[in-house]
């Protein structure tokens, strides 16, 4: 394991800005629950942080925007003014969107300790990125990707399962890019219907269905079961349990949708292994137990 894998990570959300407009499902106000940014604020928080924890390996991560569409003078000011106030054990995550990455971008990032680079890919495929709105190809995401990935950083992905425009063909070929990609890490957010957003214009007049939740657990499943072969680190399953749920007028959401996850990949391997029904730890049956789950095998 990468030793930035084990990083303690101070999240700082700068909700929906630098975006080059607003996707057709996002609100990110709503989905990460934070107000505006406040550098101010953002640099005490900052502060209190790494003196918690001087000896760990820290990241303070930039989420919820389009972190490298910002203007360089506000990159430049924002990260100055945080990293004054970090040890040498503390580097810079930044979350982003795949049609602001050049060399010119990867250099700045490089130059204020930018170690970490999440692309919100959301799907691979053209006609899912157009039917969304995406305003990029598939080419150009993965440009993108080997940009950062040549230039040494840690890559990680975003996906965003049950967009306008998926279907079986095209999470086929998403998993075909993840083979190719091998990023360092995942997260996937099923899309869930956001009260306000245009996907929900498009939901009223009956050209969107959200996944289901069975759905959705089943296509994380599957990704996690290539990641699992392919050593991708999925690192979150599910928008964060924070939102709040009066928002959400549709789609799979659940606040422990990557408990389960967990339990459907369980469920598989003790199918595919029936024999383990009798090793079960004791975490393993609550894990079986959870949510209402009457998942049930005789031993063998
Ligand atoms: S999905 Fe990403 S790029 Fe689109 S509006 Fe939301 S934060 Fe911005």
């Amino acid at each position: 394991m990468n030793k930035a894998d084990k990083s303690l990570i101070y999240p700082l959300f700068i909700p929906m800005q630098g975006c080059p407009g607003r996707c057709i499902y996002c609100d990110q106000m709503k989905i990460s629950g934070a107000g505006d940014f406040d550098l101010e604020a953002a640099i005490i928080q900052v502060q209190a942080f790494i003196r918690r924890n001087p000896s760990r390996i820290k990241e303070v991560a930039f989420y919820g925007g389009s972190f490298t569409a910002l203007d360089e003078a506000k990159r430049e000011r924002i990260l100055c003014q945080i990293l004054a106030v970090c040890d040498p054990n503390t580097s810079i995550r930044i979350s982003t969107h795949p049609l602001y990455i050049d060399q010119a971008i990867l250099e700045h990032c490089r130059k204020y300790r930018v170690f970490t680079i999440e692309l919100g890919i959301q799907d691979w495929h053209d006609e899912v990125l157009k039917a969304s709105g995406r305003g990029y190809s598939s080419k150009q995401a993965l440009d993108a990707c080997r940009l950062i990935q040549d230039a040494g950083f840690r890559l990680g992905l975003q996906l965003m399962p049950g967009l306008p425009g998926s279907s079986p063909q095209s999470i086929t070929f998403n998993h075909e890019m993840l083979k190719q990609i091998k990023p360092q890490f995942l997260r996937l957010y099923p899309l869930i219907l956001i009260r306000g957003t245009e996907l929900e214009r498009i939901h009223r007049q009956g050209e969107y269905q959200p996944l289901s939740l069975n759905d959705a657990i089943q296509i994380c499943a599957d990704y996690a079961e290539l990641c699992q072969q392919m050593g991708i680190r999925i690192i979150k399953y599910g928008l964060p349990s924070n939102i709040d749920q009066s928002e959400i007028l549709a789609g799979p959401y659940h606040p422990a949708f990557g408990e389960l996850v967990k339990q459907e990949l369980l469920k598989r391997d003790l199918k595919k292994h029936p024999q383990r029904c009798v090793q079960l730890s004791n975490q393993e049956l609550q894990l079986l137990r959870a949510h209402g789950c009457k998942f049930s095998m005789s031993p063998i």
